[in-house]
Parts: structure tokens; sequence; C-alpha cells
């Protein structure tokens, strides 16, 4: 399928690995120019150069924190008329409800909440200016079905997702859409990082975490970053234009509802 963005320019935060990184290959799959952003000067680098030797599309490298001011206004000003944005940042640790300090919480709200917000309002005045435009949010699966551990995720993951459902709504009419992307299980460093907790915990091994957390989605296997980027593309194409304000669950089947 074509998905009609070639020529397009889109940022992809938190792109160097992972799930904003597939989200950055099918994105240049079809075409699309890249600002790309992660913190870690080399792993980006190595990223870009492998995306424009793979797509043949130019790619800029970013690397800044994005959940700093610096940072956003950095990769912002190396994609002034941006068409399409894909919001991204790392996770907050797990813990425990009753450890997390009211430090914690802002810490968090800034990187899974205010960050995308920001971008958000950075981006769409041009959007709605140039009556076309597509922004996809990496959110999680925790927003529809908590993970009690991840309760600062939980939190900071659900204000967003309430930001967008009426913010999609206002700015619709003017060809911009925003959606949600909500992952559950990935093979990527930061399931890794998880299953390495809990294996630490229970006093077993990484592949049987891994076996064990299989074991509860029923597609019996993780999610690949590339399944999640063909996704995130779709909802970034000329055919994801009457798409609006969704919640799109990516995970094997894990949350069990008829709806
Ligand atoms: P990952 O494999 O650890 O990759 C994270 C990427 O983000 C890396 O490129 C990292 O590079 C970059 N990054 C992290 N913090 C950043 C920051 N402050 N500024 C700029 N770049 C930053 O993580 P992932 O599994 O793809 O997860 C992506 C998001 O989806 C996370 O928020 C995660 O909590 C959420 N999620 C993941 C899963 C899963 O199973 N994988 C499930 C549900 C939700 P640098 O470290 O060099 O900056």
């Amino acid at each position: 399928m074509d998905l009609g963005i070639r020529g397009r320019k889109a940022i992809v935060c938190a792109a160097s690995k992972g799930l904003g990184r597939g989200c950055a290959e099918a994105l240049a799959a079809a075409g699309v120019e890249l600002v790309l952003n992660a913190r870690g000067e080399k792993a980006l680098e190595a990223t870009a150069a492998a995306i424009r030797e793979r797509h043949g599309v130019a790619v800029t490298a970013v690397a800044a924190d994005i959940t700093a001011t610096e940072g956003r206004d950095a990769v912002l000003a190396a994609c002034r008329e941006s068409d399409i944005l894909v919001t991204n940042a790392g996770g907050p640790p797990p813990g425990i409800w009753s450890d997390w300090s009211r430090e914690d919480f802002l810490k968090a709200i800034d990187a899974n909440m205010l960050t995308p917000i920001a971008l958000m309002q950075a981006v769409l005045p041009g959007m709605i200016e140039r009556r076309w435009g597509r922004v996809v949010n990496i959110t999680s699966g925790a927003v529809k079905s908590p993970i009690a551990a991840l309760g600062l995720s939980n939190t900071a993951r659900t204000g967003l997702t309430g930001f967008v459902a009426g913010t999609s709504r206002q700015v619709a009419e003017h060809g911009v859409v925003i959606n949600n992307l909500l992952p559950g299980v990935h093979a990527t460093d930061r399931a890794d990082a998880l299953d390495k907790g809990v294996m630490a915990a229970r006093g077993i091994d990484l592949d049987t975490a891994r076996a064990q957390r299989a074991a509860t989605i029923p597609a019996r296997r993780y999610g690949t970053p590339g399944e999640f980027g063909a996704a995130c593309a779709f909802l970034c194409s000329v055919h994801a234009g009457f798409i609006v304000g969704q919640n799109l669950l990516i995970d094997g089947g894990a949350f069990n509802a008829t709806l």
C-alpha cells in the first residue's frame, strides 16, 4: 500500500532504539524525511546512518534530552515545518505506590505527559495553517489496564490521554489528526530491563522471566519494533485522516476485553 507521505517531514523522538526506531524505520520506508532524536549521540548517529543507507531519505540526528526545554527547542529547530510528529521518551522506573515522592511524580509527568503536550503545542499551529498533520504519541497499554509496579507511568500517560482526547477533536477540522499507540510487551531494551528486575526479584534466569511473561500474552510472544512501526506509519498516512483521537492497543491480545 502506498502510504501517500513520500517527501513529508517527520520528527521522531526517542528513536535511536526500540519502538521509536521502529516508527522511524517505517516512516523512512514510506519516503518520509526524518529528524531523529535520542540522548546518546553514538547510537543515534549509527541509527541515522543505517536508515539513510537503507531507505535513501534525509535524516537529521539531534542528540538531546527531549524532556528538557533546550532539548525540545533543538529538535524543533531542526524541523521548522513538520508534517508528522511521533512523541516518545523513556518510561519511568518501576516501584511501589508508597515510595513515590512528589519529585518522582513531577519527573514522570514532565517526561511522559508535559513533554508530548509541549511538542504538540509547538507543531500544531503550523500543521493547522498548512491544513495537514499527523501526530502519534507512544503511550502504553498501562493506560487501559494499569500495571501496578508502573504507577508513575499509569499516572502520567493517563493525563496525556485526556489531553489528546479533547485536543484531537479540536484540530481535526484542519486536516490534523492525533492518535495514541499503546504498546503491550515488545522486545526492546526497556522490556529487557523490566525482565531483569523480575529475574532478580524471583531468583530466576532471564529466559524463564521472558517465557513467563510471553505466556501471559495470547500471541505467546513479544511484539517487535517493526510491527509497531508499521502501525505508526499507517496512522501517519493519507489513509488515516478519519481516525481521530483513538487509542490503539498493540499487545498481542493481552488486554482481555470484548471492545
Ligand atoms: P527503549 O528500547 O529503552 O528505547 C528508548 C529510546 O528512547 C532510546 O533510543 C533512548 O535513547 C531514547 N530516550 C530515552 N529517554 C530519552 C529522552 N529523555 N530524550 C530523548 N531520547 C530518549 O524503550 P522502548 O521499549 O522503545 O519504549 C519506548 C516507550 O514505550 C517508553 O516510554 C516505554 O515505557 C513505553 N513502553 C514500552 C513497552 C515495551 O514493552 N517495550 C511497553 C509499554 C510501554 P537514549 O537513552 O540514548 O536517550
